[in-house]
């Protein structure tokens, strides 16, 4: 993102009205949140955090949203697809995906507060008995905590060469697309392999679950959780069960992932399951194939993580949404939701604001 995008010109296009009379016309806009950094939580890597946002900022853009827009429930999106009832102009959608504690200790009291509500996207592994985190952020706190030098595992044939962060994101980077071609047993099974070769106790990241702050960033919501954001008047999704890559893996388990989340989470919150939200949700991670699943499995919609803002193309099983980072101020997170970031970035082919 570019200093002057970010410092000059979407402060003064949000603030003369422009990005609000732009939207003006586009029938639909959903929102991803990842949740809210919990009280006392430290962010410990910026990158891996980037995608949290503060409890204030979330505030002041939930405020901007019922100020300016309309923000409807996931119940009237669900009766505008499914039943071609109207929704308000400049209709929002809120959502969050990953189903992480902060979720509901810090979110949803937010929410409740401003009297929203707020479309869920959960795993299937949030109603294991041994749920704690999920695998590939296991698998990155792993990587960070590891002895810098270099390792080999006959495992699934990988070779990792551990230095600076950089590196180490990369090879983190390099690992989730190629544990995302095997089941989540392989995955859990490579994970203790790489903690016993890099010389960690057992319980290495207790912490996740011990210290309340870290409890919150970390580990999953559970059965009850769920029941209890349903309660509060949110609405479940599904994120699949384990939050593969689905592009990278075979049809059986791909089909798995988004068939199964849903009959089990329908059963854990006794209401039908309507949505689903790729995992990543990128073009990269997610091809034609995994959108006819969705269709075939039940759902009556999809979302990507990319494209979102009013004005867009809104493909059923590929519904796009604005995705939230820490980062994004105020105005530059109108800019995204009016869709004059997709459109402009569009326009300048190769830009990599
Ligand atoms: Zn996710």
């Amino acid at each position: 993102m570019s200093p002057i995008l970010k410092r000059v010109v979407y402060p003064w296009l949000a603030n003369s009205g422009y990005l609000r009379r732009r939207a003006d016309g586009g029938s639909f806009c959903v929102i991803t949140y990842h949740g809210v950094l919990p009280k006392g939580y430290q962010v410990s890597d910026a990158q891996q955090d980037g995608s949290l946002v503060s409890a204030e900022n979330f505030r002041r853009q939930l405020q901007l949203l019922k100020e300016c827009y309309h923000v409807v429930s996931p119940e009237q999106v669900r009766d505008w697809i499914v039943d071609g009832k109207d929704l308000p102009a400049l209709a929002i959608l809120l959502t969050c995906d990953d189903g992480l504690r902060n979720g509901l200790t810090s979110m949803a009291p937010i929410l409740r507060e401003e009297d929203l509500s707020c479309l869920f996207f959960v795993l299937g592994a949030s109603l294991a008995e041994n749920s704690r985190i999920l695998w590939y952020e296991e698998l990155y706190l792993l990587l960070l905590a590891a002895p810098a030098g270099s390792y080999s595992f006959d495992f699934l044939g990988v070779k990792l060469e551990l230095g600076d962060r950089g590196q180490r994101r990369s090879a983190w980077w390099s690992l989730v697309k190629k544990l995302s071609q095997y089941d989540q047993v392989a995955r859990a099974r490579f994970i203790e392999l790489s903690r016993v070769e890099f010389g960690l106790p057992d319980g290495w990241n207790a912490e996740c679950w011990n210290n309340e702050a870290l409890r919150e960033r970390f580990s999953l919501l559970k059965g009850e959780d769920l029941r209890q954001l349903v309660s509060q008047g949110m609405s479940i999704g599904s994120h699949t069960l384990n939050h593969p890559i689905l592009s990278q893996q075979t049809s059986d388990e791909a089909w798995r992932e988004i068939s199964e989340s849903r009959s089990l989470l329908e059963r854990a919150v006794g209401k039908p399951v309507w949505a689903l939200a790729y995992p990543f949700g990128d073009p990269a991670s997610v091809t034609t194939r995994e959108m006819q699943m969705a269709e075939q499995a039940g759902f009556q919609c999809a979302f990507m993580n990319v494209g979102g803002g009013f004005g867009a193309q809104l493909p059923r099983f590929a519904l796009p949404r604005v995705h939230v980072t820490v980062d994004m101020n105020l105005s530059e997170f109108e800019a995204h939701v009016s869709g004059f970031h997709r459109d402009f970035r569009s326009r300048l082919s190769g830009d990599t604001a």
